[in-house]
Formats: C-alpha cells, structure tokens, sequence
C-alpha cells in the first residue's frame, strides 16, 4: 500500500521513531535543526544548497551518514570512530525489529538486504553498490559491511583446511588484507587507493548463514608496476618485502636494507599498509602456505630488479642496446629471482623476432633503447597482472562455497569513482565508462521500478521522465561508431599508429555528436567527453597503443620457461605453442583489445546487478587533505553534483513519500488510534485493525493539530543506538 503524504518525504520503507518526529515537526510548522535530518529529501526546499548545509551541519556535528531517498549518503570521517563500527551496534542494528528507527547508517543498508534475501517468500539476491570519488571511503565501507555480514550471517561450522580450521567469514574477511596489499596503492588521493574493481558476493544457505564468497576483479591498473605518477608509489606489496622482509629473506630475495629501486618510489613514507605480518598472516588463512609465499616474493622482488636495468643506444643499429650502470648485476639478479637464464631474459628485453614476407622468413632485429625499456616494462606488467589473476583465484577456491551449498548471494561492489586530471587516458576512459554504465543502472532502475510500482498499484501518476545517460554510452561503446570502436579498428589495422590518425577518426565520424567536445586550446590532440559528472578531456596520444596492449610472443615464451615453481603455474607451456614469433602484418591473430575485454567484463557485471535487489552507498569526501572535521563546500559540492544526488532528492521527494506494507501500517500507527478516542471520542468510531472496514478520515483542522501534539508528546525520546557523539 502507497500512502501519499505529502509533497516531500522519505523512500525508505517505514518511517522510524526519528522520520515520524520530523514529519510531526514539520507538520506543526516547527523547523527541525539541519543536523537532527535524517533524511535529505526533508530539506525543504530541496537544493544544492540547503542540502549542503545539512550534510555539513551533520557532519561537523559528526554524524556522517545520512539517508537520501532511495541512497544512503556516507561522509567520511576521516578519523577513527570505533564505537561506529562495533559489533555491539551491528547487532543493535540486527536486533532492531525496525532498523530505520535507529540512526542511518550502512548497517541499516546490511540488515536490510538480510532481512530481503530472508523475508521474501520468493528470495531475492540483494547489491549494495557503493560509489564516489577515490578516498571518498568505498573501500572502507564495503569492508565495514563484510565484517557486519560475518557478524550476523556467521556460520555455526568451521572449516578445517590446510591445517587451519576457522570459520569461512573469517577466511572471506581475509581476502580484504590480501586483495588489498596486491591491489592497492598510495596515490595523491589516497594512500590506500584501490587500483582495480571488485565484486564479492556473499553466498547464504537457507537459514541466512554465510556459506561462502566469491570475488570478481575488474581492470587492475598494472601499468603501476613499472611507471609511478609522480608523488604516487607502487603497490603496497612491494613495500611490504621491502621494509618487513627478515634478515634471512633479505639474503634469499636480494633485498639489502637501504637499497634503491627505480620501481620503489617514496620508501620512506610510513604508512599502515606496509604492515607484512598481516598480509602473511592473512595468506596463511587462505591457504597460500610460506613456501608458496616465499615463491610469491622471490618473483616480486625480481620484479623490483628487472627495474632498475637500463639501456643505452650502441651507436650501431645492427648492435643491441648496451647495458647501463649494471654494477648491482639487475638483469642477473632479476634472471636469478624469476628463475630465467640470464642471457636469455637480456636478449629477449634486447631483440626482437619477426616473421615478414611471403614466406614468412624470421628476422632478429635489435630494438632501440625506447623499445628495450617497453619490452622490459611489458614483462613485469605480464606477471604481475598474471600474479594478480592467479591470486584471486586462489582466494575464489579458498572462500567459495560448494553450488548446492547456498541459494542466495548479496553482492557488494566497491568500483573505482569518476576520474578527472589534467591528463586523462585509457585508463581513466574506462573508469568513467563504467561510471557511466553504473549511473545509468541506478537511475533507470530507481525511477523504472518506483513508476512501475505505482503503475500495480493503480494509482494516479503522471510519468515522470528522467536524464538516461544512453547518449554518452552510445559516444563511447555504442554500433557502429564509437570512441571504443574507432580505437577497436585502429588495433585491428595494427599500423604504426599516431595520435593525429585516431584523433582524425573520431572528428571525422563524431563531430557533432551532442556528447562530444573539442578543446581547441589544447596543445596536443584530444577530445572532450561530456559524462554525466562533468566533461573529461582525454588525450588521444597512446590510446591505440594502450587499448593493443601488445604482449611481445617472446616474453611469454621466456617465462614458460622459468624454473621457478610459481612463474611454472602462472605461465604453463603451451605445448601447441604457434607463434614462435612475432607475426606481422595480416598474418596477426585478431587481437582482443583492453576495452572490449572490458566491455564484456561490465556487461556481464550488470546482468548479475540486474537479477538482484540493488541498494545505494555514495561515499563522499569533505576535503581532499583526509583531515578530519574539515568540510570544503565546494568539494564537497561538486561530489554532489557528479553523483545527481540532488537529483535523485528530488525525484524522491516527487514520488510518494512512504511505502509501507498495510499490516506494518497498521502495527506502526496503533498509537492514533489509541490516542484518538481521547481527543475525538467517538462511541461509533470503528477505526480497524488491519484496515478491512473503513477508517473515517481524521480531517478536522484542530482535531488533528492536537492529534499530532499529543503523538509528538507521547513518542519515547529519540532513539539512540549507544553511539556516543
Ligand atoms: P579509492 O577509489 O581510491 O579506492 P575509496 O573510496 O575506496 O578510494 P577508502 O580507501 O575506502 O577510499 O578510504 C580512504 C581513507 O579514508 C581510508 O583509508 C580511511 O583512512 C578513511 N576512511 C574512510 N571511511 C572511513 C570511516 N568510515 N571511518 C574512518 N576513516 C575512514
Ligand atoms: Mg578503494
């Protein structure tokens, strides 16, 4: 049942304790503070700017989340607030027969999609889509909402597996350590930024007990491996050897204390994620014993050798590319710890093979210096990307649980924010077009479902039309011409590619499309892509390149040869190995580019998001310093506008407020009818229970003024859930 209240209200599904007191406020013509709203679409008017001042009056009276129609809004605290997260409130919130009575919060979230994948008689999967900017606090929440499902799904059983028996949520909560010291990175907007995406789903049996996980990894940013942005670092595993490495394993991986790497930038910097003894700890849970984690390590620090190796033209075209500075022997300890023959991994970082002409005949061509360093930056993309991979399958085969073990999932997807610099390229595309896709999830799902819903229950709505972003979508991925498909068919021609080529295609074929921009003071060639959270300009220089990501055949081959029992796993021999060379020309295999891998990665993420219920999480970020109690209104505004929070206000606002069940209603609203005999006594008044006969209209002006006083009196005082302030 639908009950119109009036023009602005909240979506969630019961009005609490708190919701009821605001409405009765406000009914009374009384305001309510800014920081006691719990629900944005209660600002009143709705606008950039009174919804900013109520999440800044919240937030500098550190309440941090806030609900918004349909979306819970998370602030980050940029502090620690145990008391938040403890298990104590998770199960406060767990063992609420209303938990929107309590304050918002994404245990309200958690316990909601619980109670949907419980409650139904049809079960439902459930997703919690949590966006925002990087540092923003995705990560952290995605995480805080693990830690509440293993809290009120835990298992009864433990798991008893290579030598450690635990239970299975404790093993899912130890991916997180795992996954993130491979996965993250400090960057200068976080120092704990996740540089893939992930979607992990909890598995739950039949009796709401968490049976296992499985994770999927989206597009990790690999490039990271051999090129920092300035100010940035590497991957925090890297740091981790580096500083928590024993005197023994410094010996075995060549790892002297105070040495410099190239790939290691800012050693320096302390930070909470170089802490190893945790990953360790957490690998050992997964199942990945020490021998196999000493294999892990011994390739990774190889790794930081392979970059401190450098080249120098020889004069001499015909000659190979001169080793420079090697004094610290890089190749050879690099060769040592990746168990590969020396001189085979300098000359495949030195020579390239080709076949050319009719009869294919092989060439060895010297590569020139820029090649050298490519070749040798492909290789440690090729089996730290590889490593990554293998990793999370190795967690997947540790926490999944068995097909006929769970029968319903809920879905939590932490995925890298919008992305906007100076200088924007494949990789920020792709971040922006799975923005994109996900915008226009929420957006089409939010407004098709809630005017679908009123349309069942037959009542009067005019449809309200909404934004779909489909235009930038077609700009970008759209048949037959599109950014993805121009740079699709310069991989395809595979021609020396230059930036003008591209640039020229994407004129000639788009100009004038409504979403593409041209920046005509820019120095080098670019476009300008009009995304709903803004324009980005993207550099066309490299995006063919980038979107090939070419894998020279004889690096492959050279690791299918290690010695090494982990590069064994990661690079198994083909045996119907074909391409012992580079093929040029048309004789190249069509090549399966970054974009379209991704498309279909994305795709078939949505196709899973659309079979479940889906919920909102938008984290927000009140400074760009990760200080605490510091709110930048603009920052903070123009996260606002990125996400359409106001936007989404307002369509909520615009719709009916309340949905409620009729028998919830009724449980709810007892208290009127209770309290309305003594204010209007009437011996004929036959207001039901459960609303089977007709419930004469409270209507009378002073009637309900004073109806409303006396519920407003006799409401218990706020709820409070043990948080202190
Ligand atoms: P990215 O897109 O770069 O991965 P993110 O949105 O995942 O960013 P997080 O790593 O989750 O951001 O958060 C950044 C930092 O903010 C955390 O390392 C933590 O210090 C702080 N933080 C986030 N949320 C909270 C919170 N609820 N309480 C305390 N600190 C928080
Ligand atoms: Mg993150």
């Amino acid at each position: 049942m639908l009950q119109q209240v009036n023009g602005h209200g909240s979506g969630s599904a019961a009005h609490s304790g708190e919701s009821l007191r605001e409405d009765l406020q406000e009914l009374l013509g009384g305001e309510v503070p800014p920081q006691q709203l719990n629900d944005l679409t209660k600002v009143n008017p709705v606008t950039l700017e009174t919804v900013l001042r109520c999440l800044q009056a919240r937030y500098m009276a550190d309440t941090f989340y806030t609900n918004a129609g349909c979306t819970l809004v998370a602030m980050n605290p940029f502090k620690p607030v145990p008391q938040l997260y403890s298990p104590e409130l998770m199960r406060e919130y767990h063992a609420a027969s209303q938990p929107q009575t309590l304050k918002p919060h994404i245990f309200t979230v958690g316990e909601q999609t619980y109670r949907n994948v419980k409650s139904l008689i049809e079960p439902v999967n459930q997703s919690v889509v949590v966006s925002g900017e990087s540092g923003a606090g995705k990560t952290w929440t995605s995480r805080c909402l693990m830690k509440f499902y293993a809290v009120v799904a835990a298992s009864p059983t433990s798991w008893e597996s290579h030598k450690v028996a635990e239970r299975i949520e404790q093993r899912i909560l130890n991916s997180n350590p795992v996954m993130e010291a491979f996965g993250n990175a400090c960057t200068l907007r976080n120092s704990n930024s996740s540089r893939f995406g992930k979607f992990i789903q909890l598995q739950l049996n039949g009796a709401q007990q968490m049976t296992g996980a499985a994770v999927q990894t989206y597009l990790l940013e690999k490039t990271r491996v051999a090129c920092q942005a300035p100010s940035e670092r590497n991957f925090h595993i890297f740091y981790q050897i580096y500083k928590g490495a024993h005197a023994e394993e410094r010996v075995r991986w060549r790892l002297p204390e105070g040495a410099a790497f190239s790939w290691l930038p800012h050693p320096e910097r302390t930070l909470e994620e170089d802490c190893f003894e945790v990953t360790r700890e957490a690998m050992l849970h997964l199942g990945i014993d020490a021998p196999t984690q000493n294999n892990i390590f011994q390739a990774l620090a190889g790794l930081l050798h392979l970059g401190n190796t450098r080249f120098a033209d020889s004069g001499n075209e015909a000659q190979p590319c001169l080793l420079v500075d090697d004094a610290q022997c890089s190749v050879g300890t690099s060769a040592l710890l990746l168990g590969l023959p020396e001189d085979h991994l300098l000359e495949t970082l030195q020579i390239r093979t080709i076949r050319a002409g009719r009869g294919q005949q092989v060439f060895q061509k010297p590569c020139s210096q820029a090649e050298c360093n490519t070749r040798r930056d492909c290789l440690a993309k090729l089996v730290y990307a590889r490593l990554f991979d293998w990793l999370v399958s190795v967690i997947n085969s540790s926490i999944c649980a068995a097909p006929d073990s769970w029968t319903t999932f809920i879905g939590l997807l932490d995925v890298y924010g919008f992305e906007s610099f100076p200088n924007n390229s494949l990789e920020q595309l792709c971040i922006n077009y799975a923005n994109e896709k996900l915008q226009q999830h929420f957006v089409a799902h939010y407004l098709r479902a809630q005017q679908e819903e009123y349309a069942v229950e037959g009542l009067e709505w005019s449809f309200v039309s909404y934004q779909d972003n489909q235009l930038c979508l077609d700009l970008i991925e759209g048949s037959p011409v599109s950014i993805c498909s121009l740079m699709n068919e310069e991989c395809r021609l595979n021609r020396p590619s230059s930036a003008a080529q591209l640039q020229m295609r994407i004129e000639s074929a788009l100009t004038g499309h409504p979403r593409l921009g041209r920046d005509r003071l820019s120095p080098e060639p670019s476009f300008i892509v009009l995304h709903y959270a803004g324009p980005v300009r993207y550099r066309t220089a490299g995006l063919v390149e980038k979107n090939k990501d070419p894998v020279p055949p004889e690096l492959t081959r050279l690791l299918q040869q290690s010695q090494d029992p982990l590069l064994k796993v990661l690079f198994p021999a083909d045996p119907e190995d074909k391409s012992q060379e580079e093929p040029s020309g048309q004789n190249r295999a069509p090549v399966l580019t970054v974009v379209s891998k991704f498309k279909a990665s994305l795709e078939q993420l949505l196709q899973v998001l659309h079979g479940t219920t889906p919920h909102y999480i938008r984290c927000i970020k009140p400074n760009s310093q990760a200080q605490a109690q510091i709110f930048h209104r603009e920052e903070v505004l123009s996260q606002l506008e990125a996400c359409g929070l106001v936007e989404t206000i307002h369509i909520s606002a615009a719709g009916f407020p309340i949905r409620v069940s009729h028998r919830n209603f009724m449980e709810r609203y007892q208290l009127l009818r209770r309290l309305r005999p003594a204010i209007t006594p009437s011996p004929h008044d036959p207001c039901p229970d459960g609303g089977r006969s007709e419930c004469p209209p409270c209507t009378e002006p002073a009637t309900l003024q004073g109806l409303l006083q006396e519920i407003l009196h006799a409401l218990p005082a706020p709820l409070h859930c043990g948080r202190t302030k």
